[in-house]
Formats: structure tokens, C-alpha cells, sequence
């Protein structure tokens, strides 16, 4: 099966007459679990859950591997390096990487004694910095700068020096590139941003083949209690079902606007993976099925990036990415990142490319006086 009709039909039961296509969340705390609770499938809402189990079946038909639930995309990451890191090891975290995730290590494990190594994503930094690491992690492409780097190469030297490799797939989705078939150990993501697509709800996943490695995520879900709620967990897995024609058409969209930005003079700057002349189309048409729908450019200074968000009628300023709505925000405003005070990120949404293209002349037009 395609994973385009894999989305519509991997975690759903079997056909039952009278029964619905993807059934509704069960809320429930405890279960009816008598005697040996070997014996119950479900027990209690913290170790396992019904919701769960069709979410992430269709997670894993997805990833290639087996797939578990988060109550966010940073508990997943968590969840990856608590149940890897010990004391003594070394993490090496790309130095362009999500912001929260390196103040994660450098902050909570650094304390607990595990070192963080850096490198950055482009040109395959990372590959050099492998020996010593007991776990590698790469997120491509990267956010918010959009660089990529070759996950196959870098899981092959990882795998040679010990290491275990983790891959951010929040940008991409489990549609546009899979980690696991490219030879990571563990695919992460956030399925608040483009998995789901909706921007109204927060969760993640993670995704491997090794049993034990599942089994250290699952004990440490269970006893950090980070669990997504039946609700979150429903709306994510009935979002699935339109993950291939939103990112179709976000895609798209994304194409176009970079094209349309890279002509305008006061921006010096568009990255998109998919733009033939960008410095990470080359490894990102080798592994990824889909560009992604985020986009980034930089204006000359801080208040002209000012003058042209609130000139915008049509894109919402706003933080996250993946939704089918155009966003855009200037990232610099919140620290953390090596980028300029002029750069913006933008997701491109679902709208009409011609009705985006008018609002982005006129506010960029505006944004110049
Ligand atoms: C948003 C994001 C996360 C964190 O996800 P949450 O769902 O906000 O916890 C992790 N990695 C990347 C690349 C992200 O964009």
C-alpha cells in the first residue's frame, strides 16, 4: 500500500456493520480489568490506551518501524534522550537545531552530567564530530534556517564510531522523508506542526525499530507520565486522512512564494529546499518525497520585517509552522537563534497561491515606506 492511502486506512479497524471508519476517543481512566491484569489489554490510561493504539498503528505503518505517542513534540525528545543518556555521555545535537531541544541539553542533562557537542547541519558538520557520541541527533532540514544534511552518510559514520542516530522530522512529516529507511535509529517529531496540520493541538511522536529502544521509550512514557489525552490523540490520527493533500498544495504554495520572494531587491536571502539553486536542494531531492511548507527569508532590519508582518492581511502572525494557514513570524524576536533581526519565517497554508502572492507584494510595498 502507498502511504498516500496508507494515511486514510493504517490504524483503523477492520470494517464492522454498524460501526464508525475511525472510532471516537474513549475516555477513560481505569478499565474494566479483573484479576491478572496480564489478562486486560487496557488496564489504566497512563500504560496504554485504545486511542492510542490506532494512532500510533497508523504512525507505524507510516515510519517503517513501531510508532509511540507524546503528549508534545518536546516530550518526545525527551523521551529520546532520557531513555538513552546517562550519566557521562555525549550528545551531538546539531547547532542550528530547534531551539528547545538544545536548552534541553545543554540545560537538564548538562546538569545530570551528559555533555552536548555541537556542529552545524550544513554541509554535513555533523559527520565529523561523531566519535565519543553516544547518541547523534540531526533534524533536516532544520528549523528555522532550513538546512539540510544527508541523513543516510551521517547514520552510516555515527553507526561505525557506536553511536545512535536520532532524527527531528518535524519540517518534513513522516510523508516527506523517513528517517528510519534512511538508516536513523529513532524519528521524532512534533505532530503538533505539520503532521497534524490543524494548529489546534500540541503532540509528538517517536518512531524506531529496535525493541528495546521502544521498550526504554515505553517505560519512560509510563513512569514520566507524559501521555497524550484521547482527544488530541483522535483529532491527530482523523488529521492523517488529509496529510497528503495538505502538504500537496502547502508545498506548492511554498515553491511559489520562494520564487516570488527570491525577485524581490530588498531580500537578499530565501531558503527553501526546494528551490533548484538552494544550497540544499541536492541532498533534499535525494531524500525527501516533499519539500515541506516552510519558507524563510530575510528583510534589510527589524522594523522593516515589523512594517511588513502587520502589513499583511492575509497571513497571521504567529509562531509554529505546518498548519494550513499561512504564517509568518520574525524569529529573531525570541532569541536563541543565530539568525538576523530582518529574517522571517514563513508556512505556507492551503489558500489560493494568487490571493497570497496579492497580499505579499502589497505588504511587502508597504513595508518599504
Ligand atoms: C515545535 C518543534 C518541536 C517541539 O514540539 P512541541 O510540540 O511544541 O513540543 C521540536 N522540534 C521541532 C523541529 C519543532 O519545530
Amino acid at each position: 500500500m502507498r502511504p498516500e492511502t496508507m494515511l486514510l486506512h493504517a490504524g483503523v479497524p477492520k470494517p464492522e456493520q454498524g460501526g464508525p471508519f475511525l472510532p471516537g476517543p474513549v475516555f477513560a481512566a481505569p478499565f474494566h480489568a479483573a484479576g491478572d491484569p496480564a489478562q486486560s489489554n487496557y488496564t489504566y490510561g497512563r500504560f496504554h490506551h485504545p486511542t492510542w493504539t490506532n494512532y500510533e498503528n497508523a504512525l507505524s505503518a507510516l515510519e517503517g518501524g513501531s510508532a509511540i505517542a507524546f503528549a508534545s513534540g518536546m516530550a518526545a525528545v525527551s523521551a529520546v534522550l532520557g531513555s538513552v543518556l546517562r550519566p557521562g555521555d555525549a550528545v551531538l545535537m546539531p547547532a542550528d537545531s530547534y531551539y528547545s531541544a538544545r536548552v534541553l541539553a545543554q540545560g537538564f542533562f548538562a546538569e545530570m552530567g551528559v555533555k552536548t557537542i555541537l556542529a552545524p547541519t550544513a554541509g554535513n558538520a555533523q559527520k565529523t564530530h561523531v566519535a565519543g557520541a553516544k547518541l547523534v541527533w540531526l533534524e533536516t532540514p532544520s528549523n528555522p534556517t532550513l538546512e539540510v544534511c544527508d541523513i543516510a552518510a551521517i547514520s552510516a559514520a555515527a553507526h561505525e564510531a557506536g553511536a545512535l542516530v536520532a532524527v527531528d522530522n518535524t519540517t518534513p512529516t513522516v510523508l516527506g522523508q523517513q528517517p528510519l529507511a534512511l538508516g536513523a535509529d529513532f524519528s521524532v517529531a512534533s505532530d503538533t506542526k505539520g503532521l497534524c496540520g490543524h494548529s489546534d493541538l500540541i503532540m509528538g511522536h517517536v518512531a524506531v525499530r529496535d525493541p528495546k529502544l521502544l521498550e526504554g521509550l515505553r517505560t519512560w512514557r509510563t513512569q514520566i507520565g507524559a501521555i497524550p489525552g484521547p482527544m488530541e490523540t483522535w483529532l491527530a490520527h482523523r488529521s492523517l486522512a488529509t496529510l497528503d493533500v495538505r502538504l500537496t498544495r502547502q508545498c506548492q504554495n511554498a515553491l511559489a512564494l520562494a520564487e516570488f520572494l527570491t525577485q524581490r531587491e530588498e531580500i537578499a536571502t530565501v531558503r527553501y529546499p526546494g528551490l533548484r539553486r538552494d544550497p540544499s536542494h541536492a541532498i533534499a531531492a535525494k531524500q525527501m518525497h516533499y519539500f515541506g511548507s516552510v519558507v524563510s527569508f530575510v528583510l534589510p532590519n527589524k522594523t522593516h520585517a515589523e512594517r511588513f508582518l502587520s502589513a499583511c492581511n492575509l497571513v497571521y502572525e504567529a509562531t509554529s509552522f505546518g498548519g494550513v494557514h499561512t504564517t509568518a513570524e520574525r524569529r529573531a524576536r525570541w532569541g536563541g537563534d543565530k539568525i538576523p533581526e530582518g529574517f522571517i519565517r514563513m508556512n505556507a497554508g492551503c489558500e489560493a497561491l494568487e490571493d497570497l502572492l496579492e497580499d505579499l507584494a502589497q505588504a511587502l510595498e508597504a513595508a518599504r515606506t
